[in-house]
């Protein structure tokens, strides 16, 4: 029987000198990813203001923290937060980061159709490109909940590459419909602090509220296993949670010890992007499982 799925290649080639990758990435979600599970939440007063603690306090505390190491990085902004905060959004482009879309209303794809799910990437693109004088060229799915039909609909935007994918160690170029292709820049759980610290009662998070030292030891172990193997390490940190004071400081030590990594590129995503769109990569076809072949 012949395979249904092609595998990654083993490995990809770094710029010279270098045998990994890293980027220090941001889901600026603040109101948006409570709103768009219930508008309702919007009268919940402390409930908002748990949210907008990350463009308030957060994000100024993290910027100040990734010029100290001279790292820039990407920041995935909802099109609604991006007009309830453009001040701070176009801060993070100022200090030289990238802005990526994240939807609108951080929208869980899920269910959507195509035509709701390229609405929303219209919306979300017109938005930023208002702030930003350009449209983004990154997006990562709300929940990285992709539709089998989600690449085909960046590609034909435009977008270089996606980030919500867990199939591999390293980023690798996927089909996106018939002619279309995207950088796919895979990301995975144990990278995302939202496991680690997210505590909203009856809305979101595990429930326990772990140490930024233990935090710090998963990711650190992880970037240590993706460079071993030549990979591409994507920490995702939410401003609202890791911009408070000892997760900051937490994720400082991190970035500090990565930036001293001479054989580790640290980049914003669309620079890994465009440097795995020159090296002419075969893109993979992904398919989705058929009931009929079970
Ligand atoms: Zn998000």
């Amino acid at each position: 029987m012949s395979s249904l799925i092609s595998r990654p290649a083993e490995s990809v080639a770094w710029p010279p000198g270098k045998r990994a990758a890293a980027c220090f990435t941001f889901d600026v979600d603040a109101e948006s990813a409570v709103l768009s599970l219930d508008a309702a939440h919007a009268d919940r007063m402390s409930v908002m203001s748990h949210q907008a603690y990350g463009p308030l306090v957060g994000i100024p505390r993290l910027l100040t923290m990734l010029a100290r190491h001279d790292v820039r990085s990407t920041f995935f902004v909802p099109g609604y937060t991006a007009v309830r905060y453009p001040d701070v959004v176009r801060a993070i482009a100022d200090a030289g980061h990238e802005i990526a879309h994240h939807g609108y209303l951080h929208e869980i794809l899920t269910g959507k159709t195509a035509e709701q799910e390229g609405a929303i990437l219209d919306r979300g693109s017109e938005v930023l490109a208002s702030l930003t004088g350009e449209a983004p060229v990154g997006f990562r799915a709300p929940m990285w909940e992709l539709n089998w039909h989600s690449p085909a609909l960046l590609a034909e935007r435009g977008f270089l590459y996606d980030t919500s994918l867990m199939d591999a160690d390293h980023p690798y170029e996927l089909q996106g419909g018939t002619d279309g292709r995207l950088v796919e820049i895979p990301i995975q759980w144990a990278l995302d602090d939202w496991e680690q610290y997210c505590y909203l009662p009856d809305i979101s998070g595990t429930g326990l509220i772990e140490s930024p030292r233990k935090a710090a030891e998963i990711w650190r172990l992880e970037f240590e296993g993706l460079r071993s193997v030549g990979g591409c390490f994507v920490l995702t940190n939410h401003p609202f949670l890791s911009g408070r004071p000892s997760r900051a400081a937490a994720l400082e030590e991190l970035v500090e010890h990565v930036a001293s990594c001479s054989d580790v590129w640290v980049a914003p995503l669309r620079e890994i992007a465009t440097h795995i769109r020159s090296l002419g990569l075969q893109p993979r076809s992904i398919t989705r499982p058929d009931p009929a072949d079970f």
